[in-house]
């Protein structure tokens, strides 16, 4: 039994979706499970229109309504045309988002989104891309059906990033779905969603889709997980930013993990977890050159395998400079800062103090800053001890987060000063630094405008080049 899952880049058009179909159809044989993401920019636009309802913007709404309405009709009428399914497939996209727009207009009515609503209004885009695919294959001749996963993964109620309680969804998973495969249905499961064990739809995490998958895997005990994406498996840098960056063809579960959570899009950091226990290979593959062998993730990769240092950049990021508004700055200042933050659900990036500096810097998306930088610099008379909660914030400037990371078996020793030696000779302004406490990892914090050209530059003086084409390429 094999799991895929195909991401939102993967079913960005009619044509791309015509493609899953058929690597879906191709593996009839290996008896598939398919989780699937929302089409590509589904899940921004669903979220962007919560938001903008809770603040009582009706245009911005009905413009979110309008864009994904037309794009899954499109989608829907160019790969099923005249079949008998396609005015049934039209019916069901109508359906579900009219309910969507009874959770908007209660949100309007609110004024106020709460995680519980974000999540059930994020869930939208998984809910019409399952029906599309089940349909689209139904309709080449593939027995299968669309099922929701907020029947199938049972979560805790932390809305946003919920935990999967996995007793009860490998039950539900080996009841539900296992029968499916059996008699040769292929099961489209919505990614990135799951219930509380009384029903209310949570979501998994941004990106979430890949953990859904690895929680099918596991529960389904099957013998490999393909992860499909749109580009040849985890490189040593991000391909669509350095031309020339290398597939890594073959990684430990621990190394993938180390390279996820490092901010390596391709993958999300939680998805090993699930198939660890159970040993389950995962392949990242591309939907858009499917012959290419991808990136294999195994416990134990063979010894002789080549591996290089990765670099990985995050992008969208803004610097706070947080300093003590009233008396010197103590560690309690900076907990105290770190704990607001964390108490209003916001992720910080990276932190950093310096042995004299007299503050922080604190590295949060560009999304959170204006929130954040409000919940620093408001009056807090109630925290303790008082006199040390009120910051103020030097500087906010847009960054990006590059990070050298060295992977154990290869140049892990030195790789950071290695990586700092680079930099000075590129001149680039690095407005904050973090190190893992063992020398085999190293974060800078560089001005965004600066992003693209620093890793190019970081991975051709590192040495990481595969030899075609030119990294000094401008691709951003
Ligand atoms: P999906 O929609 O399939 O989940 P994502 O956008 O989440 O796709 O992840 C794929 C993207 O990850 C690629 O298009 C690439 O830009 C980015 N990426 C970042 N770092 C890496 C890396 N080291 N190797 C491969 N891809 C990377
Ligand atoms: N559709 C969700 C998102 O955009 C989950 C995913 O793509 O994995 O975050
Ligand atoms: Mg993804």
């Amino acid at each position: 039994m094999i799991v895929h899952k195909f991401g939102g880049t993967s079913l960005g058009t009619a044509e791309r979706i015509a493609a899953v179909a058929e690597i879906i159809a191709a593996s009839r044989g290996d008896s598939p499970a398919v989780v699937v993401s929302a089409l590509s920019g589904t899940t921004d636009r669903l979220i962007a229109a919560a938001r903008a309802a809770a603040l009582g913007d009706v245009a911005a709404c009905q413009e979110a309504r309008s864009w994904l309405g037309e794009k899954h009709h499109a989608v829907a009428e160019t790969l099923l045309a005249s079949h008998p399914e396609c005015g049934e497939l039209h019916a069901l996209i109508e359906e579900h988002l009219d309910r969507l727009g009874r959770f908007i207009d209660s949100i309007a009515v609110l004024g106020e989104l709460t995680a519980r609503g974000h999540d059930a209004v994020a869930s939208f885009g998984e809910k019409l891309s399952v029906a599309i695919v089940a349909a689209t294959l139904r309709c080449r001749g593939v027995a299968a059906q669309a099922l929701s996963a907020t029947n199938l993964i049972v979560t805790n109620d932390q809305f946003g990033s919920a935990v999967p309680q996995m007793e009860a969804t490998r039950q539900r998973i080996q009841e539900q779905v296992r029968p499916l495969v059996e008699s040769g249905i292929v099961p489209i499961i919505t990614g990135y969603v799951g219930a509380t064990v009384d029903g209310i739809t949570t979501t998994l995490g941004r990106s979430g889709s890949d953990f859904s998958a690895a929680i099918v895997a596991a529960c389904l005990d099957c013998d490999e997980l393909r992860i499909w994406t749109d580009v040849d498996g985890i490189l040593t840098a991000d391909p669509n930013v350095v031309p020339t960056a290398r597939v890594l063809r073959e990684l430990s579960y621990k190394e993938a993990t180390r390279l996820a959570r490092f901010g390596a899009e391709v993958l999300h950091p939680r998805t090993i977890g699930p198939i660890i226990e159970r040993g389950i290979p995962l392949c990242i593959l591309n939907s858009f050159n499917p012959e290419d062998e991808g990136t294999r993730i195994v416990e134990a990769p063979s010894t002789g395998r080549a591996l290089w240092p990765a670099i990985v950049s995050a992008t969208g990021l803004q610097l706070l400079r947080v300093q003590s508004n009233n008396g010197p700055w103590r560690l309690r200042s900076a907990t105290a800062a770190l704990a607001r933050l964390d108490d209003a659900g916001i992720p910080v990036q990276m932190f950093s103090q310096s042995f004299s500096e007299q503050g922080i810097n604190l590295v949060v998306s560009e999304q959170d800053a204006a929130h954040s930088a409000r919940l620093l610099t408001q009056d807090s008379a109630n925290s303790s001890p008082p006199s040390h909660s009120v910051y103020a914030l030097d500087t906010i400037e847009q960054v990006a987060m590059v990070s050298v990371i060295g992977l154990p078996g290869d140049r892990v020793h030195g790789i950071a000063s290695q990586a700092f030696a680079v930099l000075g000779k590129q001149g680039v302004r690095v407005v904050a630094v973090a190190q893992e406490a063992a020398e085999d990892s190293v974060t800078f914090c560089i001005p965004a405008n600066d992003v693209g050209e620093t890793v190019r530059f970081l991975h051709r003086e590192l040495g990481l080049g595969n030899g075609k084409g030119s990294e000094t390429k401008d691709a951003s």
